[in-house]
C-alpha cells in the first residue's frame, strides 16, 4: 500500500428522521444563547420553524441566502449578525444557506449548525466558495467547518425531484474526484464507493416516489460520505469547469454539476484506470460516465448545458479561464480536448473522452 495522509476532520453529526427535534439540545451542547438562524427566502417558513424549536435563544432569522455565495450578500448578512449580537449560527436549506452561514463564519469564527434539506453536501466541508466581480474564488479553511450537523430526512421530502437528483450528481462529483484525487487516500476512497453506491441506489427511487423514506435517508448518508470526500480530497477539472460555468457565466450550481460530471469523468478516464474500476462496481455499469448521464436523463434532470444558459459562443471563453489559473488534474489540460468536452456536454452528447 502507498503512503498517505488522512486528516480527520473536528464534527458532530446526528442522523435520523425527526432529528431536526434535537436542535435546540445542540444549541446548549455548544452553549450558545443568541443564535441566528439562516436560510433562503423560500425555506424562511422552515427557518421559522427551527427558531421556534430553538426558543429563547434564538436571536433572530435571516432568510437572504442565495446561489454562490456573493460576497456582497455575505456583507450585508454579516451587519445583521452584529447587529443581533449572535453567538452562533444555525444554517438550514441547502449549499446557499450553508455557504452564507460560512461566509459569515469566515468573518467571525462563529460556531454553526449546519441541517441540509439538499444532498450539495457543503455542510461536511472546511470549503467555501465566494463570488465577486463575476468570478467564484474558492478557499479551505477549518473555520467554515460547521461543528454540528443534523441530518433529518423528513426535511427532504418536500424537496423537488429535479434538484433532489441534481444536488445528489452534485455530491457524487466530489466523490469521483476524491477516487483520482492527487492526494487521495483508502480512506476517503471507502467513503467516495460507498457514497456514490448509496446515492445511485437512492436517487432513481425518489425520482419515481420522492416521499420514500428510506431512498430519502440513503441519499442524505450517501451525501453524508461525498461530502467527507470533498473535504479530505483535493478536487479537479470537473468542479474547475463548473467553478468557472457558475462564477464567470451564471449557471445553476447543481444542475452544471450534473451535465458536466459525465464529460469532465470520460476526459479524465483514460489517465485513471484504478478510479474507473472502482466508480465500475459502484454504479454497476462497464461505462461510469455514461450511467451517469443515464441517471439524470431518466430522472428527467439535464443533460444539456445550452439548457442551462450558456451561449455556445461561451465554449471558447470557458476553456480559456478554465486553463487560466487550472486545479491539479490527472489528465494534462489541453485547450483542444477540452473544448471538445464542452461542446459535447453543450450539445449534450455522449460523454466520450476526447
Ligand atoms: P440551493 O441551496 O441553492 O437550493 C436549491 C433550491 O432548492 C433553492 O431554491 C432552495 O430554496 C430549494 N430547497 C432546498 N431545500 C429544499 C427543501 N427541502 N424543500 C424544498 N425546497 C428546497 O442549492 P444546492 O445545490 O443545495 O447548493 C448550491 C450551493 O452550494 C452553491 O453555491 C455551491 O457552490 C454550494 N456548495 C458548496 C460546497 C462546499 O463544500 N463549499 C459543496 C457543495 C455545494
Amino acid at each position: 500500500m502507498q503512503a498517505f495522509t488522512y486528516e480527520s476532520r473536528p464534527g458532530r453529526v446526528v442522523f435520523g428522521e425527526g432529528s431536526l427535534k434535537g436542535v435546540a439540545e445542540e444549541v446548549r451542547r455548544l452553549g450558545l444563547e443568541r443564535v441566528v438562524v439562516v436560510s433562503g427566502a423560500e425555506l424562511r417558513p422552515l427557518a421559522d420553524e427551527v427558531a421556534g424549536l430553538i426558543g429563547q435563544t434564538c436571536a433572530g432569522v435571516i432568510a437572504e441566502a442565495v446561489m454562490h455565495t456573493p460576497v456582497a450578500v455575505t456583507e450585508a448578512v454579516l451587519m445583521q449578525v452584529q447587529r443581533l449580537e449572535a453567538d452562533g449560527l444555525v444554517a438550514i436549506g441547502g449549499g446557499s444557506s450553508i455557504g452564507l452561514a460560512k461566509a459569515v463564519a469566515l468573518r467571525t469564527d462563529l460556531p454553526q449548525i449546519a441541517i441540509p434539506t439538499t444532498y450539495a453536501g457543503s455542510e461536511m466541508t472546511p470549503v467555501i466558495g465566494e463570488t465577486k466581480d463575476g468570478a467564484k474564488v474558492t478557499q479551505t479553511t477549518p473555520k467554515v467547518l460547521p461543528e454540528v450537523v443534523i441530518y433529518d430526512a423528513n426535511l427532504t421530502l418536500g424537496l423537488a425531484v429535479g434538484i433532489s437528483v441534481t444536488s445528489g450528481i452534485n455530491a457524487i462529483a466530489h466523490a469521483v474526484e476524491a477516487l483520482y484525487a492527487r492526494d487521495r487516500n483508502p480512506i476517503i476512497d471507502l467513503m467516495a464507493r460507498e457514497g456514490i453506491r448509496a446515492l445511485f441506489e437512492a436517487l432513481p427511487t425518489i425520482a419515481g416516489n420522492p416521499a420514500d423514506r428510506a431512498a430519502r435517508a440513503k441519499a442524505q448518508y450517501g451525501a453524508w460520505m461525498c461530502g467527507m470526500c470533498l473535504a479530505g480530497a483535493g478536487m479537479a477539472l470537473h468542479h474547475k469547469l463548473c467553478h468557472t460555468l457558475g462564477g464567470s457565466y451564471g449557471l445553476p450550481h447543481a444542475e452544471t454539476h450534473t451535465v458536466i460530471l459525465p464529460h469532465a469523468l470520460a476526459y479524465n478516464a483514460p489517465a485513471v484506470p484504478e478510479a474507473m474500476a472502482a466508480l465500475r462496481l459502484a454504479t454497476g455499469s462497464d461505462d461510469p460516465a455514461l450511467a451517469l448521464q443515464e441517471l439524470s436523463r431518466k430522472a428527467g434532470g439535464p443533460v444539456r448545458l445550452s439548457d442551462l444558459g450558456l451561449a455556445e459562443a461561451d465554449i471558447d471563453g470557458a476553456v480559456e479561464r478554465a486553463l487560466a489559473n487550472p486545479y491539479w488534474n490527472p489528465r494534462p489540460l489541453e485547450a483542444g480536448p477540452l473544448r471538445e468536452t464542452l461542446r459535447r456536454a453543450f450539445a449534450g452528447e455522449a460523454p466520450v473522452s476526447p
